[in-house]
C-alpha cells in the first residue's frame, strides 16, 4: 500500500513522536491552555497564571499526542499495570488516551456527596496494578483520594501520570510520578494580592 508511506505518523498517531518539554508547551500555548491575567484558584490563593486544561483536552488529536508521550515514559519507567483509573473529569481524557496508548482497561472515579467513589459497575481485582491518570495536580488531593480507592479494593498503584504539576514540588505521593510539564505558579493571599491592590478583580477560570 503505497499511499501508506504518505502518512506522517508523527502528526496523526498517538505514539510515534517524541515530545520534549518545548513541544509541549507549543501546545498548551497554541490551545490558548496557559493563561495570563489575574485569577482566584480553588484554594482561594490569586495568582497571575491559570491552566485550562480543558483547552488542550477539547482537541484529541493532540490529547492523544500528549498521553502518547505520557505512555512512552511509563514505558521507559518500566511500569506495569492492567489498568488506568482517573478522577472525573478532568482525568477522564488523559485516563482513556492513555489505556488506549498502552493498550490497557480505563476506569473512572468519580464525586459522590463530596467524596471520589466508583460507580457504573466499575471493579478492582485484589493484585491489579494501576496508573493514576489526571490532567493537572494542585495540591494532589484528588490523585491521593483515587490511590486510596485502589488500595482499599486490594488494587497495586503503581505511578500517577498528569498533564501538568502545578504544585511546585508540593504534590508528593507513594508510586513515583511522571508529569509532562512542572509549574511553580506565583500564588497570593488575597490581602496580599498585587493585582488586586492595583485595582483588578480576579476572574475564576475552573468554573
Ligand atoms: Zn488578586
Amino acid at each position: 500500500m503505497p499511499w501508506m508511506g504518505e502518512v506522517d505518523v508523527g502528526e496523526i498517531g498517538t505514539q510515534a513522536a517524541v515530545l520534549d518539554e518545548a513541544a509541549v508547551l507549543e501546545i498548551f500555548r497554541g490551545t490558548g491552555a496557559l493563561l495570563s491575567g489575574h485569577f482566584e484558584l480553588r484554594s482561594g490563593l490569586h495568582s497571575d497564571q491559570y491552566v485550562q486544561c480543558a483547552l488542550v483536552l477539547q482537541w484529541p488529536v493532540r490529547t492523544a499526542r500528549l498521553c502518547g508521550e505520557l505512555a512512552r515514559r511509563a514505558r521507559r519507567a518500566g511500569w506495569t499495570a492492567e489498568t488506568v483509573i482517573a478522577p472525573a473529569m478532568g482525568g477522564l481524557f488523559v485516563g482513556h488516551e492513555l489505556a488506549r496508548a498502552l493498550e490497557l482497561r480505563s476506569i473512572f472515579a468519580e464525586k459522590q456527596e463530596g467524596r471520589l467513589v466508583l460507580r457504573r459497575g466499575f471493579t478492582i481485582r485484589p493484585g491489579e496494578r494501576f496508573i493514576i491518570a489526571e490532567d493537572v495536580v494542585t495540591r494532589g488531593g484528588r490523585v491521593q483520594e483515587t490511590i486510596e480507592i485502589v488500595r482499599a479494593a486490594g488494587g497495586v498503584p503503581v505511578g500517577v501520570a498528569v498533564l501538568v504539576d502545578r504544585s511546585g514540588g508540593a504534590a508528593r505521593f507513594e508510586v513515583p510520578t511522571i508529569a509532562l510539564l512542572r509549574m511553580t505558579p506565583t500564588v497570593w493571599t488575597p490581602s496580599e494580592c498585587p493585582l488586586c491592590a492595583a485595582g483588578s478583580r480576579p476572574e475564576h477560570p475552573g468554573s
